[in-house]
């Protein structure tokens, strides 16, 4: 009966400061309740937050998020959905983690009861966005259907948090959750396997991470495609293990893949450019049988070559977030230095700068790859 005490944090206090979502692309920061642990849930005080590309399509346009069945706008929503933090409060019942315990979180809790959810597959949950009325099926993604980390506090679903190693720096541990999609999208989903051959395209925060995490499964070898523009992240991604990294700008990517595995092609694409097309390239640069794993996608429908892909068994898979506890195994990766994570982290800007931080990132400036607001 000796259990730890499980105090709560006395510094948890009534109101905090959060950034909410007016219009599309109106960010106020307001005072605002601390919101307060349920069963099976955790309180974070929030350590850092990480610009990610779909916050800037939250901000803009509204989905992926979808706050009370429709658009996330003048709803007092706030977004930001790469955190991590200290674990502030329990919620009743809860012995999983500590008052104090350093967590970096995975964003989905799915609803736990529908078939995808008994599956694993909770970032495909069938009731996405149903948390609310009558409709409430338990169901929850911070920054997209529930409040996210662009505030002091947030409440966590214990199964969604990771623990953080001494070692980590905030800013780092905002990135377990990105490096968690590339691992999602190569071992559970692609099934990729030690010497097997891998193209990245694209080497946007997830790309970076696909090629770090791709290196530590033991792929050989891994190749990186950017264009000119990416130049910068194209040495970041030798850093990270890249085999061969390829500027598109100068050479055909196609060809490009075929010289390096001499004509054979690759096992595995992990798509994240979302250029147009990218994925009819895809499938010329994988080897009959090959996989295509889609992170990143255009803004408008594009043509595919159907018949290519069939005569040739090529596998083409959408991903979304990072399931099947694809966030530990990330941060077992990165608790063990099997990648320069650090790297990707560029700028940091207190919580008062939030808009500062995301014209950063959406625009680049100063080359900038992961933006983070580190709140204390
Ligand atoms: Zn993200
Ligand atoms: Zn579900």
């Amino acid at each position: 009966m000796n259990a730890p005490a499980r105090v709560n944090d006395p510094r948890a206090p009534e109101r905090m400061k959060a950034w909410v979502l007016g219009g599309p692309d109106e960010l106020r920061l307001v005072d605002k309740p601390v919101p307060r642990p349920g069963a099976a849930e955790v309180l974070v005080r929030i350590g850092a937050t990480a610009v990610c590309g779909t916050d800037l399509e939250v901000i803009s346009h509204g989905p992926p998020a979808l706050v009370q069945g429709g658009l996330p706008f003048n709803k007092n929503f706030t977004p930001g959905h790469e955190y991590m933090g200290t674990v502030a409060q329990l919620g009743p019942g809860v012995d999983e983690f500590d008052v104090g315990d350093r967590v970096a979180v995975e964003i989905h809790a799915g609803c736990g009861r529908c078939e995808r959810c008994r599956e694993g597959m909770y970032t495909a949950c069938v009731n996405y966005g149903m948390n609310y009325g009558d409709r409430d099926k338990g169901h929850r993604a911070n920054g997209f259907t529930t409040d996210g980390g662009f505030a002091e506090y947030a409440v966590n679903h214990v199964n969604t948090l990771v623990r953080v190693p001494r070692d980590m720096s905030d800013e780092e541990a905002t990135l377990i959750v990105t490096a968690g999609t590339a691992i999602y999208g190569l071992d559970v989903l692609g099934g990729l396997i030690a010497g097997q051959s891998v193209v990245v395209t694209g080497p946007g925060p997830v790309g970076l991470m696909g090629v770090g995490v791709a290196k530590a499964l033991g792929a050989s070898p891994v190749v990186l495609t950017g264009t000119e523009r990416d130049r910068k992240r194209l040495e970041v991604g030798r850093k990270f293990g890249a085999d061969e990294v390829v500027d598109v700008s100068r050479e055909e990517v196609v060809a490009a893949v075929m010289r390096i595995t001499r004509g054979k092609g690759v096992h595995y694409v992990l798509e994240c450019s979302g250029a147009p097309n990218a994925l009819n390239d895809a499938a010329h640069m994988v080897s009959r049988g090959g996989r295509i794993c889609l992170v990143a996608f255009p803004h408008a429908p594009v043509p595919v070559d159907v018949a290519h892909l069939v005569s040739n068994n090529i596998y083409v898979f959408g991903i979304r977030g990072e399931g099947r506890s694809a966030t530990r195994r990330a941060a077992a990766l990165m608790a063990q230095k099997r990648f320069p994570a650090q790297l990707l982290h560029t700028h940091s800007f207190p919580l008062e700068e939030v808009p500062t931080a995301i014209r950063y990132a959406a625009e680049r400036i100063e080359d900038a790859i992961k933006v983070v607001v580190k709140m204390h």
